[in-house]
């Protein structure tokens, strides 16, 4: 059975408090019943701004938010969940809001339109088509063909819209003093809003950060392997994690990608495989030994298990998704007095796709506790579950690490599962926010 991560635990109850305060701000059952559109317009309201805040402080990439939920590929992965959700709220608040208005069709029509005597009702209606806009560009994404790049610029204008919502939600006329669910409301936007400008404005200034300078660069097939020096302060890390790295000294683009780390941390020089996958891949060939880059993290707590257990584990590692494990097996080969069995399997589609095997091969000669192979798909076919369940001493007690394309990840961890590996032990990751 899946463990339930503390961050999401925190979400439900966030969600129920505010459910409840709303119930207790209310005379009565009787009002809630006897006006079902109006509270079902409330209740979106509240828990769809709520929801987007959730999502806004998901991006600021802050420690605590990696430990709640087990690593910043699964914040990003609730970052998601808490953005379409929350957007669908706000649509069935308008919604609500609209059908409470007919048979008038104009007046609910009206609902729709910025063009209100309060302008208070203006913003809700400016966010709303903000976060329609949005939404249909999520949905539309794979189709449009959207650079990475550009989708982060769309990406900004959630912040706009939730800060409009945020003024709508202030300007609100109320009656009386300010009750729980005000302060609340303001409150847990208010941390959305904060987080959202501490991303855009101050994460490269504050977040920690390390200058590094490039001492080493090759290309093998469409991999660029780059080594680098540190220029002041070493980045402590573990085996497997990864960094946001720009090159800021250089003669390609600053934008900000993130990356594994291929070397160990005892390691002086910090080693990175880059595959050529799009456009900011694609002009890596500008870059030359001594161009400078800044680094933010570590982040990521993928090798975490095979780190703190003493359990056999799996590696299997699809075209450039070996990354991690370049940094796992150096620390598998470190821990000598370890009986622990290791397997790794690099899948790519060739064998001259597999850059990275000679320097496997060469460490996996003299130990019999550790078992490699580089299994081409175009010659010898896709690894089988059965090729892995071979490997595999102790079902219960193996972990099994997966990282490659969602292709590739998705259906194994599923034949994996269905082969009554347990779903805690199997890891996986696929490079994709
Ligand atoms: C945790 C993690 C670790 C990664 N480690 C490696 C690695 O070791 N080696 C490697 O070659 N690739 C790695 N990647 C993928 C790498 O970040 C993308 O291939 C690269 O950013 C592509 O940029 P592009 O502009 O060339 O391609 P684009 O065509 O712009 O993007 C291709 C795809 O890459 C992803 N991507 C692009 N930019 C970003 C970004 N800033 N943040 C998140 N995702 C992005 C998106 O899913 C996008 O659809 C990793 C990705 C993640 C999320």
């Amino acid at each position: 059975m899946r463990r339930i991560r503390t961050g999401n635990i925190i979400i439900i109850a966030t969600l129920i408090l505010t459910f409840l305060l709303w119930f207790l701000s209310k005379p009565g059952l009787d009002e809630i019943v006897k006006y079902p559109l109006i509270s079902i317009n409330q209740i979106t309201a509240l828990l769809g701004t709520l929801l987007l805040s959730w999502s806004l402080l998901l991006i600021t990439r802050l420690d605590f938010l990696e430990k709640m939920f087990d690593g910043l590929n699964n914040v990003y992965i609730v970052h998601k969940n808490t953005s379409i959700w929350g957007m669908a709220l706000i649509v069935v608040h308008v919604g609500a809001l609209a059908l409470g208005r007919l048979p008038n069709v104009s007046q609910a029509l009206n609902f729709f339109l910025p063009f209100h005597k309060q302008p208070f009702v203006n913003l809700g209606v400016w966010s709303f088509w903000l976060f329609i806009l949005f939404i249909a560009i999520v949905f539309l994404r794979k189709q449009l063909k959207l650079p990475y790049h550009v989708w982060k610029i769309i990406h900004k204008f959630a912040g706009v819209a939730l800060v409009l919502a945020f003024i709508h939600i202030i300007l609100i006329p109320r009656q009386g003093p300010a009750s729980l669910i005000n302060l609340w409301l303001v409150s847990t936007t208010g941390i959305g809003i904060a987080s959202w400008i501490y991303y855009e404005l101050f994460y490269k200034i504050l977040a920690p950060s390390y200058k590094y300078q490039i001492s080493e660069i090759t290309k093998l097939d469409d991999v660029f392997k780059i080594k680098l020096i540190p220029k002041a302060v070493k980045m402590q890390y573990k085996p497997g994690q990864f960094v946001y790295l720009s090159f800021t000294d250089s003669a390609v683009e600053k934008e900000m990608h993130p990356f594994t780390i291929t070397s160990h941390p005892t390691e002086k020089e910090l080693s990175f495989a880059i595959k050529v996958l799009g456009d900011y891949t694609a002009t890596l060939d500008k870059l030359k030994v001594g161009d400078v880059a800044q680094i933010w993290g570590p982040h990521g707590s993928f090798a975490d298990k095979f780190l703190k257990t003493n359990k056999d584990a799996i590696f299997i590692g699809g075209g450039i998704g070996i990354a991690p494990f370049l940094g796992m097996i150096k620390e598998a080969k470190k821990q000598t007095a370890n009986k622990r069995r290791i397997g790794l399997f690099y899948c790519t589609k060739y064998k001259c796709n597999a850059c990275f095997d000679a320097e496997l091969t060469d460490g996996y000669n003299n130990n019999t506790n550790h078992f490699y192979l580089n299994k081409c798909s175009r010659t010898d076919g896709h690894l089988s579950t059965s090729e892995i369940l071979e490997k595999i001493k102790d079902i219960q007690n193996t972990l099994v690490f997966i990282c490659g394309p969602k292709r590739m990840v998705s259906p194994l961890v599923n034949d994996l599962i269905s082969q009554n590996i347990p779903a805690h032990n199997i890891i996986s990751e696929n490079f994709d926010f």
